[in-house]
């Protein structure tokens, strides 16, 4: 199970929304074995705001850190808190 780590930024007045909109979570090889044996879908990819075309957030978010292959090549995974799956 994915064990969660804490926000990417905090909540404090002048902090940008896209901050308080992720939450990062540790990367093992058990959740990579778990997230393809169950077929999670978590990033971008799978997201209705994402727009496959020109591979952009339509709320204008930075994708680098959500897109499911971040799992494969990082210890840690920053889910977005606006991921609305498709
Ligand atoms: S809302 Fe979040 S998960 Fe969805 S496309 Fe935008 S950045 Fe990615």
């Amino acid at each position: 199970m994915a064990e969660f780590v804490g926000p990417l930024d905090s909540h404090a007045s002048g902090t940008p929304r896209y901050a308080s909109e992720a939450m990062i979570t540790r990367v093992d090889q058990k959740l990579r074995t778990e997230a393809r044996r169950y077929a999670l879908r978590f990033g971008c990819e799978a997201c209705r705001a994402f727009d496959h075309e020109r591979e952009a957030c339509a709320y204008g978010y930075p994708t680098e850190p959500h897109r499911e292959s971040v799992i494969d090549r990082e210890e840690q995974l920053a889910f977005c808190k606006a991921f609305e799956l498709e």
